[in-house]
């Protein structure tokens, strides 16, 4: 099937608004030079889109993927993020797996906020056509 026929979700699953009221959930610690991380995961985790479908968790139910895969760690990390609100999650699967993600970015090395969020929606979108 060409890539571009492929269907994640159908036409109406996905809400774009939020299908519940969330508990603020929790900030992120600063694990040495993760502040550009923690900015682009917060948006990431508050974009109401993709935190519904995340927290459905249809996307680890399905996932036949043995090595990393991002979209099973975001979904990891928002569902951490909500059920521990008002608390601190350190987001430690992400900043251990950032050469995964982007393989010239380096732990401890500040790195650019909005480069980390393109390769990371890249490694979500590699997560989801590898799988389907
Ligand atoms: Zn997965």
């Amino acid at each position: 099937m060409d890539l571009a026929q492929k269907v994640l979700l159908p036409p109406g699953g996905l809400s774009l608004k939020w299908t519940r009221v969330h508990p603020i959930g929790a900030g992120l610690q600063n694990m040495g030079n993760t502040c550009f991380l923690n900015s682009a995961l917060q948006c990431l985790t508050h974009t109401a889109p993709l935190a519904n479908y995340l927290l459905t968790r249809q996307h680890s139910k399905k996932c036949v993927e043995t090595e990393f895969c991002m979209m099973c760690t975001m979904e990891n990390h928002v569902i951490a993020v909500f059920e521990s609100s008002g608390d601190v999650v350190r987001p430690i699967d992400i900043v251990s797996k950032i050469t995964s993600i982007a393989d010239h970015f380096l732990c401890g090395r500040q790195e650019d906020a909005h480069e980390f969020l393109q390769h990371t929606l890249n490694a979500m979108h590699r997560s989801c056509v590898s799988n389907t």
